[in-house]
């Protein structure tokens, strides 16, 4: 990775990029660029043959001056402490330019996931939950799904908490099965709010969504929702990509037909409605009106920003551009829509899965999809009037001083304890 890719000094100079722009104090901004605790465990784990393997796990607990910590936990062989840093910053000013009550953490695992037999995975995960019990809890720390964790990994963290506390517990995570209290919704919200300011953002730019050609980057939950949402606004989806690599079709890809493709043998490669097949840079150099990249960090740097042919980008993957990559962007007048906007409906549902569970009283979909649509517009509409007021040069800096200066009125509300 060379240096300009640590996402934790991408965070910090993301921070300091808004910062310049608010009254802050130099001791209170150090406080925002750095996480407030970070757990890192090894945990010993039997595989099915009998063997131990070791593997290590961290969580971090970043910010808690506007609620419990929250965020997902990702299984990855390149999880690293810096990463789960990084990532667990972003959560505190995605959780705050959307204006619902929480802090922000985030978890990790190094592990690919696809080495492992499903009861080695549980046993993984139960380890993980064991060490995390008592940093989490429904007003403490609420852990989430994040790349390669969903609704399975999520139902068993919450039986190990419920069981050891002997207690029922369910909004000590969010992202579970309906069965087990999850929301109507939530598995959709990421991508669901991709598309939302993907839709918010060409009526501002004045840009025609009907018949816009779109290239999406990785063909996970996030990706692949977004597409779908995307083609039913009346967007066409020419390429999609996977680690696999890039299908694309000038005349539209099926976005649904694609899914059940991948779901099938695993890959996007090798779908028949594809007209051509290339790299993932070459997806992310596309000739396209909207990219969004929905993989991982660091998709794009600052070289191939330089080859960037897209006119408007949405990032629906936390940290999916290099600060290098960002500049040369904004340079070269590529309008980018950050990612703690443009994938916080994840979280968003989320908050509304832990007030459900709270009450003990649950929604329908239609509810969950008009109010997180809300957030969402009004979020993107308190960005733009920043963009505006203070002469911003990025959308990306409009959203952190929107947020840096929530977390900075909490903090300075409580005041210092002790
Ligand atoms: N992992 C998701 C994110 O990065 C969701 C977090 C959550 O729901 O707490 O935003």
């Amino acid at each position: 990775m060379s240096e300009d890719a640590n996402p934790f000094e991408s965070l910090q100079s993301q921070i300091d990029d808004a910062a310049a722009h608010l009254e802050v104090d130099d001791d209170v901004l150090e406080r925002l660029k750095h996480p407030e605790r970070v757990l890192e465990t090894n945990l010993s784990v039997e595989l099915d043959d009998g063997s131990l393997r070791r593997f290590t796990a961290f969580r971090s607990q970043f910010n808690g001056d506007r609620g419990p910590y929250k965020g997902g936990i990702r299984y990855h062989p390149n999880v690293s402490r810096d990463e789960v840093k990084a990532l667990s910053g972003w959560m505190v000013y995605k959780c705050a330019v959307v204006d619902i009550p929480y802090g922000g953490g985030k978890g990790g695992i190094i592990i690919d996931p696809r080495e492992y037999s499903e009861a080695e995975l549980e046993r993984v995960t139960r380890a993980f939950a064991t060490e995390l019990r008592p940093l989490i809890g429904v007003d403490r720390d609420v852990p989430a799904p994040d790349v390669n964790t969903g609704q399975r990994e999520m139902n068993w963290i919450k039986d190990t908490y419920e069981t050891l506390e002997n207690t029922t517990a369910p909004g000590v995570v969010t992202g579970k099965a309906p069965d087990s209290g999850g929301s109507a919704g939530r598995v959709e919200a990421t991508g669901r709010s991709t598309m939302l300011v993907a839709r918010e953002a060409f009526d501002y730019l004045d840009i025609e969504m009907k018949g816009a050609s779109v290239a999406v980057q990785g063909y996970g939950n996030a990706g692949w929702i977004a597409a779908d949402l995307l083609e039913g606004i009346g967007a066409t989806i020419v390429a999609v990509s996977d680690s696999s690599g890039a299908i694309y079709n000038e005349d539209g890809l099926d976005a649904r037909s694609v899914r059940s493709f991948k779901n099938e043998t695993g890959t996007v490669s090798g779908y028949d409605g594809a007209a051509e097949e290339f790299s993932n840079d070459d997806l992310l150099t596309l000739d396209v009106d909207l990219l969004v990249p929905a993989a991982l960090e660091n998709a794009i740097d600052r070289e191939l920003a330089e080859d960037v042919d897209a006119d408007v980008i949405v990032e629906a993957a936390n940290g999916p551009l290099t600060p290098g990559a960002d500049a040369v962007l904004t340079d070269r007048g590529v309008h980018v829509f950050p990612d703690i906007l443009a994938n916080a409906g994840g979280v968003t549902v989320s908050y509304f899965e832990w007030v459900q569970n709270r009450q003990r009283f649950y929604w329908t979909e239609e509810r969950v999809n008009e109010e997180l649509e809300e957030i969402i517009v009004d979020a993107f509409d308190a960005l733009t009037d920043t963009y505006e007021e203070y002469d911003l040069e990025s959308f990306r800096t409009a959203a952190y001083v929107v947020a840096i200066q929530r977390v900075v009125d909490a903090f300075e509300d409580a005041g210092t304890f002790p």
